[in-house]
């Protein structure tokens, strides 16, 4: 856990704040989503005014939770205080803000720069809604029933339903209590995990038409003209990366999504004991031991190449860490 001084600091920022900005990154997951809203919400119920952004919106899947519909592409004006959620570098808050340095940060990637004037980063805990869940007591902040079913879906999502490898009997406590408060657990899991369009679905068949091995390495791609051909409306992969992972003949995985002619989307998964957030940090990008990303310039078919040679090199170049 992170010191108390921190949390003295964060909680007296909270507090003597009249106007906050809260910011997630681009292309947002459930934490995203969740951390931000739970935060948002926490403060508003404090009497502070508060604009949560987002710079691509809250993707479909996710507009259930209350206080969704306030989150903005942009914020209005300048604030007091610029808090930054589940962003391990500044940059992932998307392109044209100019607000300087962020005041607060409160982040679990491994990767993550500690670029906040106060930085409350636990790379242990499974989601930065988890860490949110025990700090907004700790900062006189309480866990209504809306700020607990946004914390939940972040936790439920970051684990991919309390299944990913660094799950903690603590964090099933953390998700335990917010169920006290009456976040309905199964509803929240079916809404934010299992259910996807029929467009989707069909984006998955484009993704899978392309699945490729080559010894213990996976891969695919999603292609606009994937897209299009399907109406997905999105440059997400659409959870596909789950499917991917789940192969048994795989230790690391690669979904490629294509962007434009010059960018494309990486995203990687591996088994434990191998670690992908470096060949991520390698392009650029970011994330966990488990699970990581990074948008890559160049065409598919570049990308593609280059990245699978770096790739290679960890799968064969280097033992399993464990
Ligand atoms: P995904 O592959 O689902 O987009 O992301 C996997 C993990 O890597 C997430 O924790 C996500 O925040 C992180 N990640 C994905 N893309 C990027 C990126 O471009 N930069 C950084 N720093 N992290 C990323
Ligand atoms: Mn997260």
């Amino acid at each position: 856990m992170t010191d108390n001084s921190v949390h003295a600091a964060i909680r007296q920022k909270l507090h003597s704040a009249g106007r906050i900005l809260i910011f997630s990154h681009i292309r947002p997951d459930g934490d995203a989503v969740g951390s931000l809203l739970a935060l948002g919400l926490a403060l508003q119920e404090a009497g502070k005014q508060v604009e949560m952004v987002l710079k691509d919106g809250v993707p479909g899947g996710f507009r259930f939770l209350t206080g969704s519909d306030q989150i903005m592409p942009a914020p209005s004006g300048p604030a007091d205080l610029f808090i930054v959620v589940d962003v391990s570098e500044l940059s992932r808050i998307g392109e044209g803000f100019d607000l300087g340095q962020p005041d607060i940060q409160v982040d679990h990637h491994i990767t993550n720069l500690n670029f906040a004037r106060l930085n409350l980063v636990e790379p242990e805990a499974v989601a930065t809604s988890a860490i949110l869940a025990e700090c907004l007591p700790l900062w006189g902040l309480s866990i209504s029933l809306p700020v607990a079913e946004a914390l939940l879906v972040g936790i439920i999502t970051d684990t991919i339903g309390f299944r990913t490898s660094n799950m903690t009997p603590q964090a099933l406590r953390i998700a335990a209590n917010l169920m006290e408060t009456g976040a309905n657990l199964p509803d929240l899991y079916d809404r934010s995990l299992s259910q996807r369009t029929f467009e989707a679905a069909r984006y998955w068949g484009k993704g899978l038409n392309s699945l490729q091995r080559e010894d213990r390495l996976i891969w695919a791609t999603l292609s606009r003209d994937d897209r299009r051909a399907v109406g997905y409306n999105g440059n997400d992969d659409a959870d596909l990366t789950h499917v991917l992972s789940s192969v048994i003949q795989g230790n690391i995985s690669v979904l490629f999504i294509e962007q434009n002619d010059h960018r494309v989307k990486v995203s990687w998964r591996a088994r434990p004991g191998w670690d992908v957030s470096k060949i991520a940090l390698q392009f650029g990008g970011g994330g966990h031991p488990a699970a990581a990303g990074a948008d890559i310039d160049g065409t598919l078919q570049e990308v593609i190449h280059q990245v699978l040679e770096a790739t290679r090199k960890v799968l064969l170049g280097t033992r399993p860490l464990r």
